[in-house]
């Protein structure tokens, strides 16, 4: 059926056209004739209006995005994102700001910046915040080379290991061994939390730090956090907190209280500021003042008035240079912390995710944090509860603000998780994160997140239950999952080995035969 109908790609027509040129209205003059093309322009598609609209708005269906359907993947926060962040981030003063203009041209920028800097200390009780890393990933390796330098400013050498929870996001072994550490594990108990004789086992003289994710992968508070950051810092190590999580928390508990010394926030997770697709996000980091002079420059402070003193997180040359004139009393200015380990980014870090995160806290308000993860964490319990007798949860406690169930279904031994996840696809929705924390067999880590509505969050959890019914019946109908996508089961090495990112009619022909429909 699918050969009958118009390829999505070759709709040229020749002398076909998308624009309305208005009639001239000024006296035509001609062109020097050696600046006149000799041959027409080839290859350029000719279309109408309709027809490019129709095809791209085609094509960004054939996808799931956020804006369409829930998008339910553990440990990402896929939160929906208000277009009132978009409009703030297209404001021409924001958005055609270039990164070169000079600091007195660019104060409002700089204000924005400052005053995110104070809102994200302030909504997790750090004291010192930089907005420069791109992502958590490199957050992570910041706060890693910001320990590293504050051993060997004491010159404590001996301090080579990492230690990483077997929960971990993998990003956190990578960054400790990116920054030439050792990674040690340390196991998980039964309850999910780390498991306290293994720390104490693992912990020595050799210890850099502890990376800890608090509420961890599994979607649990570590009941312990306290005394697992005290026990690394009597072993003179230091905690960093992977913040990935951190939407459970907001105006209910600041990790900069709970014992952790560095923390990177998403900005694109927790403070909704779009992300997929390997676009941009932002990995800000807070830490305690201790830590504040290594963090990476430029940071933002604000001049004080004749006579006040800046405060000792925010000392540390100006960006300007010795010789440039001193910044007015009250202006916004960049400086490189006293030790700063440098630069992580160019400029200033992915500016437009901070206008979107800044105006994010902004229009929510204090109240409407803490509500944020109210609802985050009840709508992950709730989609627990109505599931779990189907599909086991990996640790049967109160989650945070996401559920790690398991793809194991009594009545049906040989489905898997992949397969339930690909049959969700037919129902309509994505399918949550599979196979992660890696210490959960046939894991399926659920974050509803809590801008889903009771419907939404029932219809998902009919779908999953109606597909445990299928699996029972005729386990045939999840193998064959999805039927109702425009490509079905990839093979997913191929795709990402030889991933096909342009149109290729010779390639497309190709693909089609072997009964792609598309
Ligand atoms: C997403 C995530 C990261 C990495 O953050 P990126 O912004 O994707 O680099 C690290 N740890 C956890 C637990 C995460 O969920």
């Amino acid at each position: 059926m699918h050969n009958h109908e118009p390829p999505i790609f070759e709709l040229s027509g020749r002398g076909k056209i998308g624009v309305n040129l208005p009639q001239i209205d000024v006296p035509q003059s001609q062109l020097p004739v050696d600046l006149l093309r000799a041959d027409d322009l080839a290859g350029l598609p000719e279309l109408t209006e309709p027809e490019v609209i129709r095809h791209y708005t085609r094509i960004s269906q054939r996808n799931f995005a956020i804006d369409t359907t829930m998008v339910s993947l553990g440990s990402c926060t896929m939160k929906y994102n208000s277009k009132l962040h978009e409009e703030a981030a297209r404001l021409p003063g924001f958005a055609a700001a270039h990164p070169l203009q000079g600091e007195e041209l660019s104060q409002g920028a700089l204000q924005l910046m400052y005053e995110l800097q104070t809102y994200l200390g302030e909504i997790s009780g750090f004291d010192a915040v930089s907005l420069q890393p791109a992502a958590g990933a490199q957050g992570e390796l910041t706060g890693i080379l910001v320990f590293r330098a504050y051993h060997l400013d004491r010159g404590d050498h001996e301090r080579m290991e990492v230690l990483v929870p077997d929960s971990a996001h993998g990003t956190n072994p990578a960054t400790a061994a990116m920054a030439g550490y050792k990674v040690i594990e340390v196991k998980s108990d039964a309850r999910g939390n780390v498991d306290l004789e293994d720390l104490k086992r693992k912990l020595s003289p050799r210890t850099a730090a502890l990376m800890l994710t608090n509420p961890n992968t599994l979607g649990l508070f570590e009941e312990h956090v306290v005394e697992v950051a005290r026990l690394v810092h009597e072993a003179g190590g230091l905690v960093y907190g992977d913040g990935a999580n951190f939407n459970a928390l907001l105006g209910i508990a600041k990790p900069g209280k709970l014992g952790f010394d560095f923390m990177h926030y998403n900005l694109h997770k927790t403070f909704t500021t779009p992300h997929g697709g390997g676009g941009p996000g932002s990995g800000a980091v807070g830490c305690t003042a201790m830590l504040a002079p290594f963090l990476p420059a430029p940071r933002v402070r604000r001049i004080p008035q004749a006579g006040q003193e800046l405060p000792p997180t925010e000392r540390g040359a100006s960006m300007r240079g010795a010789h440039a004139t001193p910044a007015p009393e009250g202006a916004y200015e960049f400086f490189a912390p006293e030790k700063s380990i440098g630069r992580m980014k160019t400029f200033h870090g992915n500016f437009g995710m901070l206008v979107r995160a800044w105006t994010y806290i902004r229009s929510i308000g204090a109240a409407g944090l803490r509500k944020v993860s109210e609802t985050a964490v009840l709508n992950a319990n709730y989609v627990q509860a109505r599931l779990k007798h189907v599909y086991p949860a990996a640790v049967d406690r109160t989650c945070m603000h996401e559920t790690v169930l398991q793809g194991k279904l009594a009545a049906a031994p040989e489905v898997r998780t992949f397969d339930i996840a690909k049959r969700l696809i037919d129902y309509g929705f994505h399918p949550p994160t599979v196979y992660f924390p890696l210490i959960v067999p046939e894991a399926l880590m659920i974050e509803p997140t809590e801008t889903e509505s009771k419907r939404t969050l029932d219809a998902f959890c009919d779908a999953l239950l109606a597909i445990a019914g299928e699996a029972a019946r005729d386990p045939e109908i999840l193998k064959r999952a999805p039927t109702t996508t425009p490509v079905r089961r990839l093979d997913e090495v191929r795709a990402a080995r030889q991933p096909i990112l342009r149109y290729d009619p010779a390639v497309f022909a190709r693909l089609r035969e072997e009964g792609l429909q598309f």
